[in-house]
């Protein structure tokens, strides 16, 4: 026992008691959680068809994975849900931050679970690859629609490239209605990129604006705009309905100037209020009107089929890009080649052509 001055005759009355032996820093009754094994792919396949949500977020979780197993059982569970796939409306909402997507979806998606039947809402956010949070899909931003029993809200897949992230969300609608989502949503940020593959795996693409910043017109991309089936200007209440209108007439016109749509549908121009729920059903006839008028002309097959298309060969790209970015002695190389591009010793070609070589003959080529 250490020795204390204070136990000395002389501090009458004053005595230290001895310590505790200390506990270890480290629980001796911790049991490190064991992880569920992995479903196997029956077991997740028959999970998902007959609805079971958990299954199906183990499944998408999967779909998500970037390892290699994961990426290989997922494939498996796609493959087996495809003939099960395909039943739904698939509806893209886009719009810049601030225009009310949350608010709206919110309310959409009840107003489109009145009518029974299942609604899942994923999101493609391109920004969540830097961030590493995603800004979309987010359960607590639509709080009516998160609390519902027959809605799934998945925020956006986060690891990889644009192509990679969208591929997954694709890859998820198809399992979603496997296992009976009939009214699929897929958010985006109306900002970059994104739209242009949000676009590829809908059937209608909705995009919402506002009235009122006095540069409706010139801020918006043309490109948006001509993958717009429908616009719909939000928070037409209070003082913002005459600026709501205003906006509206501008968009009518504006859209009179574009070439005629290939499947023959006039996109439509609505106002409505999201936060007031004001003009919902309008926008949702709309939708209608417009799902009635692809299906009758065949368009809606037509487009269906081009995106089945158009996923084959993202699919083959991205494997390829991935296949060759992820290889160690690429990327070393590509290292060496980039500083010596930048320093102006070597060209740019030259450079990717002896990364492209090296790839090549280790593939035996
Ligand atoms: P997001 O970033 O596009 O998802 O937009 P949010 O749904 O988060 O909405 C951004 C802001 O606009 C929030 O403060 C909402 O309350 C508000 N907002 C959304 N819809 C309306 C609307 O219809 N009218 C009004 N006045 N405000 C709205």
């Amino acid at each position: 026992m250490q020795q204390h001055i204070e136990n000395d005759d002389k501090y009458l009355g004053l005595t230290v008691n001895s310590g505790v032996v200390q506990p270890p820093s480290v629980n001796p009754y911790f049991k490190p959680r064991r992880r569920a094994p992995l479903p196997t792919a029956g077991e997740l396949v028959e999970g998902i068809l007959k609805g079971d949500i958990t299954l199906l977020s183990r499944a998408v979780t999967l779909v998500e994975s970037v390892q290699p197993a994961h990426r290989a059982l997922a494939s498996e569970v796609i493959e087996k849900c495809l003939p099960y796939s395909g039943n739904s409306r698939r509806i893209g909402i886009t719009g810049v931050p601030g225009a009310g997507k949350s608010t709206s979806i919110d309310v959409f998606g009840l107003h489109v679970l009145k009518d029974g039947g299942k609604l899942a809402v994923l999101a493609i956010d391109p920004s969540s690859e830097r961030t590493r949070g995603s800004i979309l899909g987010d359960k607590t931003r639509m709080e009516k629609l998160s609390m519902h029993p027959d809605a799934f809200i998945r925020p956006s897949p986060s690891a990889g490239s644009l192509g990679g992230v969208a591929r997954k969300t694709r890859e998820t609608i198809i399992l979603c209605e496997a296992a009976g989502f009939n009214n699929i949503f897929v958010e985006t940020v109306g900002v970059g990129q994104s739209e242009t593959a949000v676009h590829s795996m809908v059937d209608f693409f909705l995009l919402i604006q506002l009235a009122g910043t006095g540069d409706e017109l010139q801020g918006i991309k043309r490109g948006i705009m001509e993958m717009a089936d429908g616009i719909v200007i939000n928070k037409a209440d209070g003082d913002n309905v005459g600026p709501a209108q205003l906006a509206q007439a501008q968009f009518r016109s504006a859209l009179h100037l574009f070439p005629p749509t290939e499947s023959g549908w006039m996109p439509e121009v609505l106002t409505y209020s999201g936060y007031y729920e004001l003009g919902i059903p309008e926008v949702w006839e709309m939708i209608d009107r417009y799902f009635h008028f692809v299906k009758s002309n065949g368009y809606f097959e037509l487009k269906r089929n081009r995106q089945s298309r158009y996923w084959m060969y993202e699919t083959i790209n991205e494997r390829l890009r991935s296949d060759f970015y992820d290889n160690p002695e690429v990327a070393a190389l590509l290292d060496v080649n980039e500083r010596a591009v930048m320093t102006n010793t070597m060209t740019s070609f030259a450079a990717a052509q002896s990364a492209l070589d090296l790839y090549f003959s280790q593939r035996g080529r």
